[in-house]
């Protein structure tokens, strides 16, 4: 191994958690095992194909102070809020909302035959841009490019740059790396990650080993990395797929109340008086 490379720093088992108006998900970061991988506040995983799982979506809710991110393996999630978007998202596709001051939106999964399955991840926003105008960046699955890689590597970059090639998600204050990697049997992987930045993998299927690990993990697994310049990740059999993940640590205070992420907890208490007074998002 080379110097440099980032070993692991945590594994993380994920936990049932129901949410919304019902929705069963893992959970891996925002829960007691790990509360915060600085700027990433949440990761959840959902996947099944019984409606009782999932059909009760998220029903229309707040945010304020952070970004929520969601990805889509399965199935179709239809979305609308306060500024006015409507849409709906397919199999690939990803949505990055940064909430800033405020929006309020539901995110309700669609019955289908196959189900549902993806990602929502919470990355913090910095307190200088916590109460700026909400933003959208809608991605469809076609416009992510895909990078095929010699030694069985096929990644989607979503955000950041692999071997030159840039994702469509720009203009993130955390200066996110985001991938979706699929790695064939007796593959494997090197990348660069930024030294200082915080990183984590998400193993949702398959088995790899991450670092200089000998034993292989099983998902559904998350990896917090060490700090370093690169990561190493092999499969054997079965392949394995997995987010990677990165970004550059804010290192300020974080007072969290539910879909409300800001610095003190008087803005907590601002934003709750807000919403009772019906000025939220207004
Ligand atoms: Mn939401």
């Amino acid at each position: 191994m080379k110097s440099g490379t980032r070993t692991i720093a945590q594994i993380v088992e994920p936990q049932a958690v129901v949410e919304g108006a019902g929705v069963r998900l893992k959970r891996s970061i925002g829960g007691h095992a790990l509360n915060y991988v600085d700027p990433f506040l949440l990761l959840d995983h959902f996947q099944s194909k019984n409606p009782a799982d999932y059909q009760a979506g998220f029903p229309l809710h707040p945010h304020r102070g952070i970004e929520t991110v969601t990805y889509l393996l399965t199935g179709a999630v239809r979305h609308r809020d306060s500024v006015g978007n409507a849409g709906e998202i397919g199999p690939g596709d990803l949505q990055w909302m940064s909430a800033g001051r405020g929006i309020l939106h539901e995110e309700m999964p669609q019955v289908r035959p196959e189900g549902v399955a993806g990602f929502q991840l919470w990355v913090n926003l910095p307190a200088k841009q916590k109460m700026s105008a909400p933003r959208y960046q809608n991605i469809h699955a076609k416009e992510i490019p895909i990078i095929e890689r010699d030694r069985g590597a096929t990644i989607r970059v979503i955000a950041g740059t692999v071997d030159g090639t840039t994702g469509p998600i720009t203009g993130i204050v955390a200066e996110p790396t985001y991938l979706d990697v699929a790695l064939a049997g007796g593959g494997s992987l090197v990348l660069p990650i930024p030294r200082g930045h915080s990183a984590f993998a998400y193993l949702f299927e398959g088995e790899a080993c991450f670092g200089a690990e000998e034993k292989a993990l099983t998902a559904p697994k998350l990896v917090v990395w060490s700090d370093g310049e690169s990561i190493e990740v092999r499969a054997e059999e079965p392949p394995a797929r997995f987010l990677l993940v990165s970004g550059k640590p804010l290192n300020e205070p974080i007072a969290r109340y539910g879909p409300f992420v800001m610095n003190t907890e008087q803005e907590i208490q601002q934003t709750l008086r807000e919403l009772q007074q019906g000025t939220f998002a207004q």
